[in-house]
């Protein structure tokens, strides 16, 4: 049982202890489903509830070879505090090579299609290698944090990786995130208080400005209908419905 301070918001209490039980549930329902986690706030908490509920789901994070230092050194943080190994997964390195001595280091500021490629070698390939004969994976994903995120399930079937996907923070605002991480003292990425709310590789990722989308600072240059990197990107579907 979780102990909350006296004054904390019902609603958000609720949905937490529903979020326990969700975490259960597919365990229960997938013995097999893994826990994709980007490392992001979201993806804290839900470590968070899996670790409380000792939910055999195994986590694992895709180390892009960008990542910033911040987000590597909460690996480091986790295994303190929670004596819980996240799993790095990282792509192939002669991928890596050949697209780095073809493109260059930086190619993706140079086009979509090249960027996607990038995306495609550091984070698509490897994860589609980890959920490869796996019924379930789980994700952190929020429908507020992107127009591309409107219409997030919290299940779905995902028929771009061909498992069963679970979004159980779909319906979560951002406010319910934070008041669970600050209540219950959950580790997360430095850089969240630097105005980085969405946190990706470290030359695609930028600090946001008053009133701009939770987003805004991934893939900056690019415009928001192409702002995926592939891992979901069934998303897209929301941007299709739109134009
Ligand atoms: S986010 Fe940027 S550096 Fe990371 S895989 Fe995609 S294009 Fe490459």
């Amino acid at each position: 049982m979780t102990i909350f301070p006296s004054s904390f918001d019902p609603a958000t209490r609720t949905r937490w202890d529903k979020l326990l039980g969700e975490v259960v549930t597919i365990a229960a329902k997938h013995p097999d489903a893994v826990f994709a986690s980007s490392l992001a706030a979201e993806d804290m908490l839900l470590l968070h509830a899996i670790v409380q509920t000792q939910a055999p789901i195994e986590v694992f994070t895709l180390d892009t070879g960008r990542l910033p230092a911040q987000t590597l050194g909460l690996i480091d943080t986790i295994a303190d505090r929670y004596g819980a190994a996240v799993k790095a997964i990282r792509p192939d390195p002669a991928a890596v090579h050949e697209h780095v001595a073809q493109h260059g280091e930086f190619a993706f500021y140079e086009s979509v299609v090249l960027r996607k490629a990038c995306c495609a070698i550091r984070k698509v390939e490897p994860l589609r290698r980890t959920l490869k004969g796996h019924s379930a994976w789980i994700t952190g994903q929020r429908r507020g944090q992107s127009v591309t995120r409107v219409e997030l399930a919290e299940s779905e079937f995902d028929p771009v990786f061909g498992l069963q996907k679970y979004n159980p923070l779909a319906g979560w605002t951002e406010d319910q995130v934070w008041a669970v991480i600050r209540a219950l003292d959950i580790p997360y990425n430095p850089l969240h208080d630097q105005h980085y709310p969405s946190i990706g590789c470290d030359p695609c990722t930028r600090a946001i400005r008053p009133g701009e989308d939770a987003r805004a600072g991934r893939w900056w240059w690019e415009q928001r209908a192409s702002k995926e990197c592939g891992l979901h990107a069934g998303n897209l579907k929301a941007i299709d419905a739109q134009t």
